[in-house]
């Protein structure tokens, strides 16, 4: 059955969202929820606005189904980060293209899945799919700064508008290189975050006479302490699975450094064989860590200050709670080191044996036969943070086809951030595919049976 083809229509509202600047702060993600506004209604919506400050907008419309399944949710933020004009070889907030590329700040980081979104479910509703569930979409404001204006906002004051069995938003859709499989990533989990002061005190005294056991001296010898120990490895359910399908089919040694990463034995070893980038990217994912981000001590050259301080950015893998977290801190920075609570943001991870996560699989595999499709934790923090106080399962599946080699984790937040034409016209028609496919089955059975109709060898069985 051939289906309109949304690229064009993606494409053109992908470039009037990129040419609105919501760089946050200030955000002002009031404009972009006025062009959307302007699309739903035309074409019959009936779209909420929630405005959590002045200028600051989140937007929610519905399509509903017949209720027999509980609703699915695409969820994207409108706001950006900050662009460096100067640096970049077309302007940010330009909407130029360029040798089959879309630049724009935003293009990734995400308002192509706004884009997209929206596409998908004006074409559902224009050809009138009967749905067996609501499909809805949000587009939110603040997600940059923590959501506490966006997501957290809604989550807080209008639940019932984004109430949902699961949801798709970032981080995740993409392809990265791992050995020899190309791998279609998809978060389903997120560390949590611990931010906290450590503070150490001393004697204030006269610099001019040295005093080993100033504050300054303290601190710092805790920090050393932290970076030579670390936090411990724990490996979730979700890691262990990312590894384990990550590594067949792989030639022997990278398999043996795969498998290795989750043996407490030969993870150092393991460690020790992958390349920088990827080895801090690995640890991540396996540890609890702690990054120093802030430090403060003193304010005159000639005098020990009673009090040196310093910020950790601490994450900790799913599973791990803050007093986990502490505990293993306080053994890590050594005695004399106060330890303050500023943030705490607990752990999510979800489960891949969902027929939402199948039908993703099964959509990309049908195109990409001899690609993976892989669950995996990121160590940032996203929206779905809100949205688990709602109990809705969220996946990172903002669906593009990057080129081999393109970094999307560099592009992100980047310079030049910017999309492939033919990477976004693959991934609105894939995330049709998965949200029609979805939205449309009887039960979750007959949604994966359809899904896979036609679909046979070794890729079905990925
Ligand atoms: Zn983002």
């Amino acid at each position: 059955m051939a289906h309109p083809d949304l690229a064009p229509e993606t494409l053109r509202h992908l470039k009037a969202l990129l040419a609105i600047d919501t760089r946050n702060p200030p955000g002002n993600e009031l404009a972009a929820v006025r062009y959307l506004d302007g699309v739903l209604r035309a074409e019959g919506f009936d779209p909420v606005v929630v405005e959590s400050a002045p200028g600051r907008a989140n937007i929610v419309a519905r399509l509903c189904g017949d209720g027999s399944q509980r609703p699915l949710l695409l969820i994207s933020h409108l706001d950006v980060v900050p662009a460096d004009a100067e640096r970049w070889e077309l302007p940010p907030f330009g909407a130029q293209e360029k040798d089959g590329y879309l630049y724009g700040r935003g293009a990734i980081d995400m308002k192509h899945m706004t884009a997209m979104s929206l596409s998908v479910l004006l074409d559902l509703k224009r050809r009138g799919v009967k749905l067996r569930r609501d499909l809805i979409f949000a587009a939110v404001a603040d997600e940059e700064a923590g959501g506490a204006l966006g997501a957290g906002y809604l989550v807080e004051r209008h639940p019932e508008l984004l109430r949902a069995e699961f949801a798709l938003g970032e981080v995740g859709g993409f392809f990265v290189q791992i050995g020899r499989h190309r791998v279609c990533l998809v978060q389903s989990g997120e560390k949590g975050c611990a931010w906290c002061r450590l503070r150490c005190r001393g004697e204030p005294g006269h610099g001019s006479i040295p005093d080993p056991d100033s504050a300054v001296h303290r601190l710092a010898r805790a920090l050393v302490r932290l970076r030579r120990r670390g936090l411990g490895a724990h490996p979730t359910a979700l890691v262990r699975r990312f590894v384990e399908l990550a590594s067949r089919d792989q030639p022997l040694a990278t398999r043996w450094v795969l498998r290795a990463l989750l043996r407490p034995g030969l993870r150092r070893a393991a460690l020790g064989l992958i390349p920088p980038a990827q080895r801090r990217a690995f640890y991540a994912q396996l540890h609890n860590t702690a990054s120093p981000t802030v430090l403060r001590a003193g304010d005159k050259e000639n005098v020990h200050p009673a009090l040196a301080e310093a910020v950790l950015d601490g994450r900790v893998v799913p599973g791990q709670t803050f007093e986990d977290f502490e505990r293993e801190l306080r053994r890590a920075v050594g005695s004399g080191v106060e330890i303050e609570r500023l943030q705490w943001l607990p752990p999510l991870e979800y489960p891949c044996d969902t027929p939402l996560f199948y039908a993703i699989e099964s959509a990309v595999l049908r195109r990409l036969p001899e690609c993976r499709v892989l669950p995996y934790l990121t160590t940032g923090y996203t929206d779905a943070k809100h949205l688990d106080r709602l109990g809705i399962v969220t996946y990172g599946f903002a669906p593009m086809l990057n080129e081999p080699g393109e970094n999307i984790a560099r592009l992100t937040h980047g310079d030049n951030e910017r999309i492939g034409i033919d990477a976004l016209t693959w991934g609105v028609d894939v995330l049709r595919e998965v949200v029609e496919g979805f939205c449309t089955a009887a039960s979750p059975q007959a949604a994966v049976g359809s899904l896979l109709d036609g679909l046979d060898g070794p890729a079905g069985a990925a």
